[in-house]
């Protein structure tokens, strides 16, 4: 009999007891709004924007209402406004060119290489035929790109980079904590995120003047005194009637239970490490499988994972997701016509124009995915690891016995 396997890939680790007691005292106290404080009191929303800032190297931290809500208010705080165009990965989740449609911009996507992370020399070449000013990197599923070769692409053309860190929370490119390389990072602390607070979002940066912006923007009125990570009152006297007020602020419950969670996210962060490495090691020189390259500058964090079958026919890889959906493997394909789950494909954002991208789209066409959560042990992860295997042989057999539709590993 074949095995398989009962863990739920959506199922998060509980929260903390040590967290649901710090939401309690917020819920005794009846102060949850960031800026209802008691006299002397910093209030829990400060604190976790002073602790990120630190946990990151950041000069300034804003916490705010989602991951969706930290891009747009980053790139509103660098003057993008209606009509812009903005750069940004094909390879993505919809909140991303979400952001950028939200505000009346134009995405402008950019193509994706089999590392599974922007294509510099397509980059470069939208970067000069868009016109446009801002970046919006997203290190997609945690792949980082080579942040040098990125960073001094779009300084020399004068192109100002807002990184999407939603799967990077606690990774380092260099030695450098991902979010720092641009002029604002950007974090989600959504419940499928390495922080989980439900819904919720960070930004940091050391640019004073944008951060300003983004603290007026996120809804402060004129009580930005009360941040502790905030620029200078100086920062905020020139511009503080001129940013609107688009409410999204976060709120001290759920900065209570994420404070107590950072805390411990360099462990974690090690934990999932060793999750991912046991699958990586199980599924690698298997027939028609490509691992993706982890460059040794980058310190990730493998909170999901991926793999190629590049060139397979989509009956092949069909009875691979199959196969392993029938042993409780769930594996997202980002290949399939129509958009399931978080699968989003570049061409399902019918509010993207633009070119056909054929190295995405070649990339997409063999992309698997699953997330890992830390409720599966390190034993589970093995166990994952066999099915797909077994599963992948076991296609890439029956395909090579039916000409009509081999797999080309
Ligand atoms: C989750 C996610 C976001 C948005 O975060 P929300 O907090 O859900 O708004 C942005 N980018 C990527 C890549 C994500 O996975």
């Amino acid at each position: 009999m074949k095995d398989s396997f009962a863990g739920s890939f959506t199922q998060q680790e509980p929260i903390p007891d040590e967290a649901i007691a710090a939401a309690v005292a917020v819920m005794r106290s009846g102060r949850l709004h960031r800026y209802n404080l008691a006299p002397g009191e910093a209030g829990e929303v400060a604190l976790l924007e002073q602790e990120f800032a630190a946990f990151t190297g950041a000069r300034y931290c804003l916490a705010v209402a989602s991951g969706g809500y930290a891009i747009a208010t980053a790139l509103r705080a660098l003057g993008v406004g209606p009509g812009d165009r903005v750069l940004t990965n094909a390879f993505t989740l919809a909140p991303v060119p979400g952001a950028i449609a939200g505000l009346g911009a134009e995405p402008v996507l950019v193509e994706t290489t089999e590392a599974l992370v922007i294509d510099l020399d397509d980059l470069r070449r939208k970067i000069a035929a868009s016109g446009a000013r801002v970046l919006l990197l997203s290190h997609m599923r945690g792949h980082i790109c080579d942040m040098e070769a990125l960073t001094g692409l779009c300084d020399a053309a004068g192109v100002r980079v807002v990184e999407d860190c939603a799967h990077t929370m606690g990774a380092r490119w260099n030695g450098v904590a991902s979010g720092r390389h641009g002029a604002i990072g950007c974090y989600s602390t959504q419940t499928y995120k390495h922080l989980n607070s439900g819904e919720g979002g960070l930004l940091i940066s050391d640019d004073a003047e944008a951060m300003a912006r983004a603290v007026l923007l996120s809804g402060s009125y004129m009580l930005y005194d009360r941040h502790r990570a905030a620029p200078p009152p100086e920062a905020f006297e020139r511009i503080r009637l001129e940013v609107p007020n688009i409410s999204g602020r976060m709120d001290n419950l759920r900065a209570a239970i994420l404070r107590v969670q950072l805390r411990s996210l360099p462990e974690r962060c090690v934990a999932w490490n060793a999750r991912y490495r046991v699958i990586e090691q199980g599924l690698r020189n298997l027939p028609g499988l490509r691992l993706i390259d982890r460059p040794e500058a980058e310190e990730f964090v493998g909170s999901s994972f991926q793999f190629l079958l590049p060139g397979w026919a989509p009956e092949a890889v069909r009875r691979v997701v199959a196969g392993c959906a029938a042993r409780g493997v769930e594996l997202k394909w980002f290949g399939a016509p129509e958009p399931v789950g978080y699968t989003s494909r570049y061409d399902s954002w019918r509010y993207c124009r633009g070119p056909e991208l054929p190295r995405t789209d070649a990339v997409l066409a063999g992309l698997l995915d699953m997330r890992l959560p830390l409720t599966f042990s390190v034993q589970d992860c093995a166990l994952v690891a066999r099915i797909i295997a077994q599963e992948v042989r076991a296609a890439h057999d029956a395909a090579g016995r039916e000409p009509a539709g081999a797999a080309r590993g």
